[in-house]
């Protein structure tokens, strides 16, 4: 039998698409390989976009390979500025909808690395002095504006908020940040880290308002007044909003592909359609979204294996632990999964907190501040530790 000619298609050129690509043409170097991006389809590695100021680095500085060069390396046709706007899993090709008009390309595999997008504040989510910021072109359109921004509200305290109040300290005089929750992290680590880390916050000039909600929003054509239920009246010239991501799943769902919160697939990465897979932050793999870099490193191999192969290859996530780049409070965490409670060892400069079950076993940790330093020996005595529990089972 004529092996197929038709390509790869992997929509999508984020850290998924890119690095499932280069993981494919380590193997193999032969079937056509084709990528598709809304965006201009540099490579660029996202997690740097809430580090940027402090690497004294502007959007341009922040492309790493540019899409030229990433053609070339990857023998790859990259449609950029293109949006696949259907997919036909019977007849295994999708539409494109392109500067240059619409046209089709046929397909042997599909993967989709679509990502996710930023969750709208529902009172804010057509205000032009509302920003997001997913992606580096979001990023450019933020800079542009940020001479004209003294007062920023940053709504949300997760990784990704804390990262950005931090990174724009220097460059806007005055920085809130409104959280719903008692303290910045809140259910990723414990109380007394989450709190070290908001002084910090706060001594390096960022106003906190936790266990806020925003009563009402009113705006003029320069500024945005929010009410909190405190009564604090916030008037800024620009909101952030980084309260957590929600998977593009509309264009699968369109195609019959089974969604949930994500896009469903196995643990090879299979949706349930023939010849259709997906993977990073639009995936929901086994049941969980794990909108994290090293989940995307490991399924880019497992998946090129399967691709190369037909033989599905299975994806195994060791556990990660998760950092915040906040330079003047670092924090690390192993999130425990399992019932237990944390201890804590604190000085002035950090604190570490072990997550420990009955019967004396690590679960978990998280590290703040200077005991950011632990990070090797607490990861190795985690290991050990699930170790030991695996061979006493
Ligand atoms: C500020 C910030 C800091 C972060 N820091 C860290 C960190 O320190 N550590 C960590 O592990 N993780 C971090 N993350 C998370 C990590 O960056 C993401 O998990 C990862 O970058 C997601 O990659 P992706 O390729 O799945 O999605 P994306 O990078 O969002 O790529 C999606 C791609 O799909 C394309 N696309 C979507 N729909 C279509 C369509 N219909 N047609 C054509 N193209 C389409 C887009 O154009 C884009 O190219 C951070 C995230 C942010 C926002």
């Amino acid at each position: 039998m004529k092996p197929s000619t038709k390509p790869i298609v992997i929509i999508g050129t984020g850290l998924a698409g890119y690095n499932l690509a280069k993981e494919l043409r380590k193997i193999d170097t032969n079937t056509p390989l084709v990528l598709v991006t809304q965006d201009d389809g540099h490579f660029y590695s996202k997690p740097q976009l809430s580090t940027a100021f402090f690497y004294g680095k502007n959007p341009k500085e922040l492309i790493i390979t540019d899409v030229n060069t990433m053609q070339t390396q990857l023998d790859a046709t990259i449609y950029t500025h293109t949006s696949v706007c259907d997919i036909d899993s019977k007849m295994q090709k999708i539409s494109l909808d392109s500067p240059s008009g619409q046209h089709e390309i046929e397909y042997r595999d599909l993967v989709l690395a679509l990502g996710a997008s930023p969750k709208p504040f529902p009172l804010l989510a057509q205000h032009p002095r509302n920003y997001r910021i997913n992606n580096r072109l979001d990023f450019a359109h933020f800079e542009e504006q940020l001479a004209h921004i003294e007062h920023l509200c940053i709504i949300g305290s997760g990784l990704v908020g804390c990262e950005f109040a931090h990174d724009f300290v220097k460059k806007v005089k005055q920085i809130s940040l409104i959280t719903i929750d008692p303290q910045p992290l809140h259910n990723l680590v414990p109380e007394q880290v989450g709190k070290a880390l908001q002084r910090a916050l706060e001594n390096s000039g960022i106003t906190f308002y936790t266990n806020a909600r925003i009563e009402s929003i009113s705006s003029s054509a320069e500024k945005v007044a929010l009410t909190l239920n405190s009564q604090d009246n916030l008037i800024a010239d620009a909101v952030l909003t980084a309260i957590g991501l929600a998977p593009n799943c509309d264009l699968a769902k369109k195609a019959g592909i089974q969604t949930s919160e994500g896009i469903v697939v196995d643990s090879s990465l299979k949706t349930n359609q023939p010849h259709i897979y997906a993977l990073g932050d639009c995936a929901q793999i086994n049941g969980i979204c794990r909108q994290y870099v090293a989940p995307i490193l490991q399924s880019a191999r497992a998946l090129a294996q399967t691709l190369t192969t037909q033989i599905p290859c299975a994806v195994s996530f060791p556990p990660t632990p998760i950092s915040l780049k906040v330079q003047t409070y670092p924090v690390i965490v192993m999130p425990p999964s399992q019932k237990g409670q944390w201890q804590f060892e604190s000085d002035g400069e950090g604190i570490k907190a072990l997550f420990m079950d009955d019967e004396g076993n690590l679960k978990g940790y998280a590290l703040g501040g200077k005991a950011v330093e632990q990070r090797q020996e607490c990861l190795k005595s985690f290991m050990q530790a699930q170790q030991n529990v695996c061979l006493t089972a």
